[in-house]
């Protein structure tokens, strides 16, 4: 299976007056509209928000690029108005690593689903914050695998009810935040699509670092995850959302951060079907990265000063 490249960096001249112009038509794919999106799915929005990020943080456009896997969530690559790579499962981050090793100058994003990310491509995941490769790496968490029918995958939480689990499911599934902040990534963040333009702020803060940063997004899947929890629509969803989130640090009874953030220490952002999900900045701390290292080494090698 070859990997899809969709080309784009352009921004396209419109015949439609501007009242009827998408506010995102410069970096939108309108051309491949109406999307593969069920109702009520949250990808769209947080493809959105993502879209409207890299526009605050002035990212060029024809220095943006988005990589992305096997999924729903994968699908961005079609809508979003930049070079673009529909790559095999699991296999995003290691096609990103070469684009970016490529051609250090781009800015490049991986962008796929919960499973794709976190079961076949787990171990490309925990490398790569690792060597703190310079990536932004945004998985979607819908919390199952959606595309092929709803089945329970590394991030459904304990208990929850999914095509392959019906009466609950028996594994601990993986703290997403957690994980990235024990294997190296320099910033890390998660919020729903509830809260838009938090997130839209987050990835605009998250284009403007360096090295391994990476972004959760809960977001409804309401044909199958939240029909098998009886959660609900997509709406229904997102208030379920409002119900039980809490900003990392606010008032609520939620772990105080301040002398936790450096230390990646993120215990109590786990999450289970009904108690509090905890969303928010967890991480940020900056540190050499992969380019950074190996230019280090090189120079050593050469006898020049070094950093
Ligand atoms: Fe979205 Fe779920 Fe439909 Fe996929 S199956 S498009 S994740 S609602």
């Amino acid at each position: 299976m070859t990997s899809q490249v969709v080309e784009g960096a352009t921004r396209p001249e419109t015949a439609l007056p501007p009242a009827h112009r998408h506010p995102l038509e410069p970096v939108l794919r309108a051309d491949a509209l109406p999307h593969i999106w069920c109702p009520g799915c949250g990808i769209g929005v947080a493809l959105g928000a993502f879209l409207q990020g890299l526009e605050r943080a002035g990212v060029p456009q024809e220095k943006r690029v988005i990589v992305s896997g096997i999924g729903c969530s994968s699908r961005v690559v079609y809508y979003a108005r930049t070079d673009a790579y529909h790559t095999t499962h699991g296999r995003a981050i290691p096609f990103a690593t070469g684009v970016k090793l490529a051609n250090p100058s781009l800015h490049v994003t991986v962008f796929a689903g919960d499973g794709d990310l976190f079961a076949i491509g787990g171990n490309h995941f925990i490398h790569a914050a690792r060597r703190n490769m310079d990536l932004l790496v945004v998985c979607i968490n819908n919390f199952n695998y959606g595309m092929t029918g709803g089945q329970s995958g590394p991030t459904t939480p304990h208990d929850a009810r999914t095509t392959t689990t019906p009466h609950g499911n028996f594994e601990v599934p993986f703290n997403l935040p957690q994980l990235a902040a024990a294997v190296g990534a320099v910033y890390v963040a998660r919020w729903t699509t509830l809260d838009v333009r938090r997130l839209r702020d987050c990835f605009a803060e998250a284009a403007g670092k360096t090295g391994f940063r990476f972004v959760e997004v809960l977001a409804p899947c309401p044909v199958s995850f939240g029909k098998n929890n009886d959660i609900g629509s997509g709406l229904d969803e997102m208030d379920y959302y409002r119900g039980l989130e809490h900003v990392w640090g606010s008032a609520g009874g939620m772990p105080a951060p301040v002398e936790r953030r450096e230390s990646g220490d993120l215990s109590g952002t786990e999450i289970s079907l009904h108690r509090p999900i905890v969303v928010g900045k967890f991480l940020d701390r900056p540190r050499p990265t992969f380019l950074d290292n190996y230019a280090d080494v090189n120079a050593k090698t050469r006898g020049e000063k070094t950093r």
